[in-house]
């Protein structure tokens, strides 16, 4: 090692921050998908669904059996600062063909071009500058579709000035897309995209959560980013979800109150590259498909709107499985209406749908599953991977007061007595036992014997808790432009007399 790699390695291990984490577990499942990344057979049909987790795409900018080329604007959500759905391919647009979705007829893949008006370009050149015409290539190249902000989840305001950006190369959700598998032959374009990143700020950190593992492609990528003093390295054990973003701002220091907090996964860097640095329309997904009841699980190259089925005849054997878009524990079940992937989905998870009683099961106990509470014959087995069904295996039971969910809750609080003040409906007893601080990570409903679907429940009263709160602000609102009207009234009145 030469004198100046030995003073850029020193500095690195310098900068290496540790989190002080709480709780986690390390969730072994079978079906964990490969880091090799599979070429899926080109659609001759995509179906774009119109709706994701945080998008609505409800301002049409084509028209029924119009013809559009791939990075061509096909919507826009007018809530979320306009953010497009682009075309992946070209194509024949038909809106009114299937209820929920833009598709895509006779796909080909073509060039793909970059759909920017250039007097828009000029003009915020003159209004903004250089970094004008960035957040606006990012927002219309749909890279901005990929950034979080890391307290709510929510898109961020692209023209907003962050305090910190947390970017993290770490998934630890079973069986969601992995960074080491989306950064394969693409290091060079994910620090490209990070020093994309830095342009955007003046001062403010960037912080890089990579898991502490000594691996040879995480050692790749600290030989990458030896250079880099504006990244901060944070490692983290493989525990989930200790990469949750919230959880990493708050033990990082990063208070809410001091301005919005940025947060991007990999396919962001790399999403963030290519339209800064390339100057074109972020097309591609990589995602994973996982679960037992997949072939073999892998990472497939797909892009938005790809149609399920063509995905399910390759990769599905089970005749009766449950596709989850998104990780086993915070996925969402996929109905029978989503035909074509959505454009933030980061995996497919696949379980057999089992509804019957194992047979003879009460003879070996548990034996095949990895049990938190160690009480099942598993114990007596060294760890291994479960084979993890939808099989409730009749355990809907009470609270037993284990306290095994809040031993696991990444967040501090006590999820075990925030459900028996739900159950009795003391809502204001949920708000001061901080169910606002839940990550809504899903660990708790995945340890609880009683199997009690925790999560949902707090996700559920959140809401509730959000609408009161507002409730409470519209009537104080109102009762306080009555009393200026009041004042008002009189004032004059006094005037008059
Ligand atoms: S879902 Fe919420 S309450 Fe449950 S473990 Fe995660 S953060 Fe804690
Ligand atoms: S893990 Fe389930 S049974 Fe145990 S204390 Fe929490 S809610 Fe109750």
């Amino acid at each position: 090692m030469s004198v100046l790699s030995w003073i850029e390695f020193e500095a690195t291990e310098k900068r290496k921050g540790t989190v002080k984490l709480k709780g986690g577990y390390n969730v072994l499942l079978q079906g964990r998908p490969e880091s090799t990344v599979r070429l899926m057979p080109e659609p001759s049909v995509l179906y774009l669904p119109l709706r994701s987790k945080r998008f609505a795409f409800s301002e049409l900018s084509v028209k029924e059996g119009e013809y559009v080329n791939a990075g061509d604007i096909l919507a826009r959500d007018p809530d979320n600062f306009g953010v497009p759905l682009l075309a992946p391919r070209g194509g024949k647009v038909r809106l009114e063909k299937v209820p929920g979705h833009i598709v895509i007829e006779d796909a080909a893949k073509v060039q793909e071009h970059a759909d920017m008006a250039e007097e828009e370009l000029l003009h915020l050149e003159q209004e903004m500058g250089a970094g004008g015409i960035k957040r606006y290539k990012l927002v219309t190249l749909g890279a901005w579709e990929f950034f979080y902000d890391a307290y709510t989840g929510a898109v961020p305001d692209p023209l907003g000035t962050p305090q910190a950006i947390i970017v993290s190369i770490a998934s630890l959700e079973p069986f969601v897309a992995r960074g080491d598998a989306q950064l394969r032959n693409r290091l060079l374009n994910f620090t490209r995209g990070l020093e994309q990143l830095q342009s955007l700020l003046e001062y403010q950190p960037i912080y890089l959560v990579m898991p502490d593992v000594e691996s040879e492609f995480v050692n790749l990528l600290r030989n990458h980013i030896r250079g880099y003093a504006w990244v901060k390295i944070v490692e983290i054990p493989l525990r989930y979800p200790h990469d949750h973003v919230a959880i990493l701002a708050r033990r990082l220091g990063l208070k809410r109150s001091n301005g919005p907090i940025w947060a991007v996964r990999t396919e962001g860097v790399l999403a963030t590259d290519r339209a800064l640095t390339l100057t074109k329309p972020c097309l591609i997904r990589i995602v994973s498909i996982g679960g037992i009841g997949v072939n073999s699980p892998a990472h497939l190259n797909v892009m938005p709107g790809y149609p399920i089925k063509m995905i399910k005849e390759r990769y599905v054997f089970e005749p009766a499985a449950r596709l989850i878009n998104g990780g086993i524990l915070t996925g969402e079940p996929l109905g029978a209406e989503a035909l074509g992937l959505d454009t933030e989905c980061r995996g497919l998870t696949v379980l057999p749908e089992l509804e019957d009683r194992e047979f003879l099961g009460f003879i070996r106990p548990g034996w095949d599953r990895s049990c938190y509470a160690g009480c099942f014959l598993s114990s007596l087995r060294v760890k291994f991977h479960e084979r993890f069904t939808t099989g409730m295996r009749g355990e809907g039971r009470p609270c037993i007061s284990c306290s095994f969910c809040e031993d696991v809750c990444p967040a501090g609080i006590m999820p075990h007595l925030i459900h028996k003040y739900l159950y009795r409906d003391l809502i204001e007893e949920v708000d001061m036992a901080r169910v606002d601080l839940c990550v809504e990570c899903g660990l708790c409903s995945f340890v609880c014997p009683s199997k009690i679907d925790l999560r949902q429940q707090f996700i559920d009263a959140k809401a509730l808790i959000e609408q009161e709160k507002q409730e409470l602000r519209k009537e104080q609102e109102r009762q306080e432009k009555e009393r200026e009207e009041q004042a008002a009234t009189k004032s004059v009145e006094e005037k008059d007399a």
